[in-house]
């Protein structure tokens, strides 16, 4: 079975349990999310469109996942579940790949996963079966109000040991107002809150890999900034 491929690289995991760790990612094409920040728009914004698009076969991604030096894979997009990526999972599995997924969580998962880390978008919503396997949660601070606005969106089914990392909007990672509605939230709340931000971008981590796709404005838009 084949994937629309947007990009594929090896960089290091920037952000949540497993920051700092060699990892390969596959990023998938195509997300009906449509976030003004997101960070990842040249695989929905239509002023991005690519000429063509990569098709490629499950097996041909395992097979340069487990050629690079990565100790995990990370399937991300995108919007990576609104694919069926059983094969690809099991493919991954065949050539010993551990398997990491990241999801807004707003679609049905189908595949088999070491680790799922859930981004929610509080336009479209997670599913609560999602929220239940996730293995972290990840929220966006694009607003110091937007923390309360998670919180009660996940309503009771966040769970001391699922940490939530709290990451400033990249475009708002100078912005006193964000910074401090996180800093004031994890040390009121404590866990399984905890402060994050997106350490491969200090880097340029991914961009040094010649497979990763050109960088595109955050959102898709020129006014949103750049995304690394
Ligand atoms: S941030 Fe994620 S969910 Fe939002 S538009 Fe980008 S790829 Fe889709």
């Amino acid at each position: 079975m084949s994937f629309p491929i947007h990009e594929q690289f090896q960089s290091f995991q920037g952000e949540g349990y497993h920051s700092g760790r060699a990892a390969y990612f596959i990023r998938t094409y195509g997300c009906p999310v449509h976030c003004p920040w997101c960070d990842s728009a040249g695989t929905w914004h239509p002023d991005h469109k690519p000429e063509s698009l990569n098709r490629l076969e499950a097996a041909t991604l395992a097979v340069a996942a487990a050629n690079s030096k990565a100790e995990f894979t990370v399937i991300t997009g995108g919007e990576p579940a609104i694919h069926d990526l059983r094969t690809l999972t099991d493919a991954l599995h065949t050539h010993a790949q551990p398997v990491h997924l990241e999801t807004s969580g707003g679609f049905p998962l189908q595949g088999d996963f070491d680790w799922i880390t859930l981004s929610p978008k509080r336009w479209h919503p997670p599913l609560a079966e999602n929220i239940a396997r996730a293995q972290e949660i990840k929220i966006i601070v694009d607003a110091p109000e937007a923390i309360e606005e998670y919180v009660q969106l996940l309503g009771g089914q966040l769970r001391y040991n699922v940490s939530v990392w709290l990451h400033p909007e990249w475009s708002k990672r100078s912005d006193p107002a964000v910074l401090n509605a996180i800093t004031k939230w994890v040390k009121t709340h404590r866990a399984p809150f905890r402060a994050g931000v997106q350490i491969h971008k200090y880097f340029a981590a991914d961009t040094l890999d010649s497979r990763s796709a050109d960088p595109v404005p955050l959102g898709g838009d020129p006014a949103g900034g750049p995304s690394v």
